[in-house]
């Protein structure tokens, strides 16, 4: 090690004033930038949350411009083609609706499952529809993932019917919660039953409880299988077997779209598969607890959600009507017969 030499002692304590005095400044600089940079992380979540669901409470902030995820998408379909596009996902949803009606679940599934290359998601309510895709899912031990939105707000019964499924099935359903930020804004600024006093204000309960977190369940995914039925409600009649959704960026199908409940009803006897047996007490269609009703003989088959709104408003914004591709078949005419329990 070379020893200080005396006379270079006045120049290196200039050069250790000024490095000093240099990174003192740069380094004061650093660190206002991470405060600020700390500050901001913390709290713009939730005023995302907070302006979305004010602005505009159908809204998603998963979604974009059409322009901008259909080639992702064609890509997540075909497992990579790079000249894949909008065209070409709107014809892969007019072949798989090709022949539906003749095929059975399992096969509609399986073929849904042979054909596209990427991640496919099932979302589950555990309504009998849901119940009926998920034995074929389980049973046929598709490479399909089951989740479900535990909005808070659900039913006993409907927790010991999922508990159940696991069991029966040796498998797991993954369960995705409202963002904690949103939902203390939610409850700060409209109460724990806000939702009754507008459908602005539902609307606002059910973007932040359910379609929020069905943009994390779908971000990625190919496809989004729903049980959705065409004779369920008006506003499901206009649905198709499979098309685009441009709100989540991914390709729908509806295995169950032309099923009647009758149908349902006795598939879900014939398997014996688990269902919630609020079904057995006038329940038709299940939600959240507090805005979900039974319904009596005669009544339309979704009368008991929001009951308190008018006719024809009756979505909580997880299914959109926007689509691109529809089926050659459509079986949206089929009775809306049997709406009685399970036996
Ligand atoms: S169904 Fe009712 S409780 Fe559930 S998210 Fe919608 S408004 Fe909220």
């Amino acid at each position: 090690m070379t020893a200080l030499a005396a006379n270079d002692l006045p120049q290196t304590v200039w050069l250790l004033q000024g490095v000093t005095f240099d990174t003192v400044l740069q380094y004061a600089f650093v660190v206002i930038l991470l405060i600020l940079f700390a500050i901001l992380r913390a709290v713009r979540p939730g005023i995302v949350m907070a302006e979305s669901a004010a602005a505009d409470p159908s809204s998603d902030p998963s979604s974009s411009s059409p322009r901008r995820w259909f080639g992702s998408l064609a890509r997540r379909l075909r497992s990579g083609t790079p000249s894949a596009e909008r065209a070409d996902v709107a014809v892969l949803a007019a072949r798989l609706t090709e022949g539906f009606a003749s095929s059975s679940l399992a096969e509609r599934l399986a073929r849904v499952r042979a054909e596209i290359k990427g991640r496919i998601v099932f979302t589950t309510s555990f309504g009998l529809e849901d119940q009926a895709i998920a034995h074929v899912i389980f049973t046929q031990d598709l490479a399909i993932e089951v989740v479900t939105l535990d909005t808070g707000r659900l039913f006993p019964e409907t927790h010991r019917v999922w508990a159940e499924t696991e069991r029966r099935y040796g498998r797991r359903i993954r369960g995705l919660y409202p963002d904690h930020r949103g939902l203390e804004t939610l409850v700060a600024r409209q109460g724990i039953d806000g939702f009754r006093s507008s459908v602005t204000a539902r609307q606002k309960c059910c973007f932040v409880r359910k379609v929020e977190p069905l943009g994390r369940a779908l971000a990625g995914a190919a496809v989004w299988i729903s049980g959705m039925r065409a004779d369920q409600s008006a506003n499901r009649s206009g649905m198709a077997y499979a098309a685009v959704d441009e709100a989540h960026g991914v390709l729908k199908v509806n295995p169950l779209f032309d099923w009647t409940r009758a149908r349902v009803v006795d598939f879900v006897h014939e398997q014996a598969i688990p269902y919630n047996t609020l079904h057995d007490r006038g329940f038709l269609s299940i939600g959240c607890a507090p805005c979900t009703r039974a319904v009596a003989p005669g009544e339309p088959e979704r009368a008991g959600r929001w009951w308190w709104e008018q006719e024809g408003k009756k979505e909580c914004g997880l299914h959109v009507p926007r689509t691109v591709a529809r089926p050659a078949t459509n079986s949206a005419s089929a009775p809306a017969d049997a709406q009685g329990a399970v036996p």
